[in-house]
């Protein structure tokens, strides 16, 4: 479905940015993935992609959290695929304290790379978008950017502007061949979400299985983890035509959170 397609993923060294990689390479698309981690893992989780899936796969690694190397990656994975038709703006960090508590520094890290990295990737690929007269844009928000929970303030705004960013995108490039649009998560078990499990238990004192289902219970109804996979499926979808004419959507994938 996506033969010749050329896809960047950033924060794909694991978790949902590795599924949605994957995912699209599974679907044909050359793919660049990027984020951190041991050099030996990387490239055998690179060398993986292509040998599974008959497609090229690059690794082009860059701190996202800085505005110019955010920029510059995606000039070096347009170099390296030799364009780019789908960016999945993914790369995220989570951090958590009251407000009066949240430290500057963390706060800055947090914005940086879960919103800034999204302003500036998007608008290093636009202009190869624009030349094309194709691209699809994918953001990687939350059930965060729809609603807000407690310690999380620096990730709920930064996933709020996410959304807000995601639409501006879509009126600025509707009619173009490109389309923008935000895929919205509820809980999905990556390190990300281990660590505030492991929290959780440390802190009520209590088994990591029981803390698993008081943080399901307390925000997501159907009382199960969507998978990177299903979020993977659904970055297929948006990258389709099927989907050419959704633009500035926010897709909720979240096992009820926010419908309630
Ligand atoms: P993860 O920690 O498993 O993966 C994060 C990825 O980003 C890794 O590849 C990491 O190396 C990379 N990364 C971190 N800092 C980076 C930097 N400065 N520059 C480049 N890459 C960097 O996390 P995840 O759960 O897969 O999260 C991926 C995205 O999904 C994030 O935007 C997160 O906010 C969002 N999300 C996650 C959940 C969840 O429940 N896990 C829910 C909703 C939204």
């Amino acid at each position: 479905m996506l033969k010749s397609k050329k896809a960047v993923v950033t924060g794909s060294t694991s978790g949902i940015g590795l599924a949605i990689a994957r995912q699209l390479a599974s679907n044909g698309a050359d793919v660049v993935i990027n984020g951190f981690g041991d050099a030996a893992e990387i490239e055998r989780t690179r060398a993986a992609i292509e040998s599974e899936f008959g497609v090229r796969a690059h690794y082009v690694g860059a701190d996202l959290s800085k505005g110019e190397a955010t920029r510059q990656f995606i000039e070096d994975a347009v170099k390296a695929l030799g364009g780019i038709d789908i960016l999945v703006n993914n790369a995220g960090i989570q951090y958590t304290a009251l407000v009066e508590d949240f430290p500057t520094d963390r706060w800055d890290a947090v914005i940086a790379l879960n919103l800034s990295a999204v302003f500036h990737g998007s608008a290093a690929a636009l202009p190869h978008m624009k030349k094309q007269g194709w691209g699809r844009i994918i953001n990687v928000a939350s059930a965060h950017g729809h609603v807000a929970s407690v310690e999380k303030s620096a990730y709920v705004a930064a996933k709020h502007g996410v959304m807000g960013l995601t639409k501006v995108i879509a009126l600025e490039t509707a009619g173009q061949g490109i389309t923008c649009n935000a895929i919205c998560p509820g809980w999905v078990r990556t390190a990300l979400v281990e660590r505030q499990i492991e929290a959780l238990a440390q802190k009520k004192g209590i088994s990591i299985e029981e803390a698993t289902r008081e943080l399901l219970s307390e925000k997501q109804p159907s009382l199960e983890f969507v998978t990177p996979e299903q979020l993977g499926q659904a970055a297929v979808f948006l990258s389709s035509d099927a989907a050419s004419q959704m633009t500035g959507a926010h897709l909720t994938m979240d096992g009820g959170w926010t419908a309630r």
